[in-house]
């Protein structure tokens, strides 16, 4: 007799595999140590999870200062706010592309300072180029 390694249903000794969940099967009188499903044990947050919660936190702290303490026009805030939600997304983006090139596992102590990093250049571009279409639109309806 054969036991299924994974579910611990027996089948005969020419089966080789598990019919339920295709798991190897292992002769019944060999003790072998216990084969559990493989559990990390912590659970591992992708770096793109990690800046995802950077910048979504960045993102809520900064739109409601820019919201609730901004001064002059709505167009602006409306501006300053998109800046910060693309620079946010820009951020998340060159950490999941960072993180799948190196293939290491990126604890939150790098995560945090290329997000932050990244955010910080990337919603200043934004925020410029939002200001020059803002200031055109000005312009215009003069
Ligand atoms: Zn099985």
């Amino acid at each position: 007799m054969k036991t299924c390694s994974y579910c611990g249903k027996e089948f005969s000794d020419d089966a080789t595999i598990c019919v339920i969940d295709g798991n190897p099967l292992v002769v019944n009188n060999v003790s072998l140590p216990s084969i559990e499903p493989c559990v990390a044990s912590k659970p591992y947050q992708s770096p793109g999870v990690r800046a995802a919660i950077i910048s979504g936190t960045i993102f809520l702290f900064i739109s409601f200062r820019i919201v609730a303490l901004g001064h002059g026009l709505v167009l602006f805030k409306i501006g300053a706010v998109t800046s910060v939600l693309l620079g946010c997304a820009v951020a998340v983006s060159v950490v999941v592309l960072c993180s799948r090139r190196s293939r290491k596992v990126w604890p939150w102590m790098l995560v945090i300072p290329v997000t932050l990093v990244s955010y910080i250049v990337f919603a200043r571009l934004f925020l410029l180029a939002i200001s020059i279409v803002l200031g055109f639109l000005k312009k215009d309806s003069h």
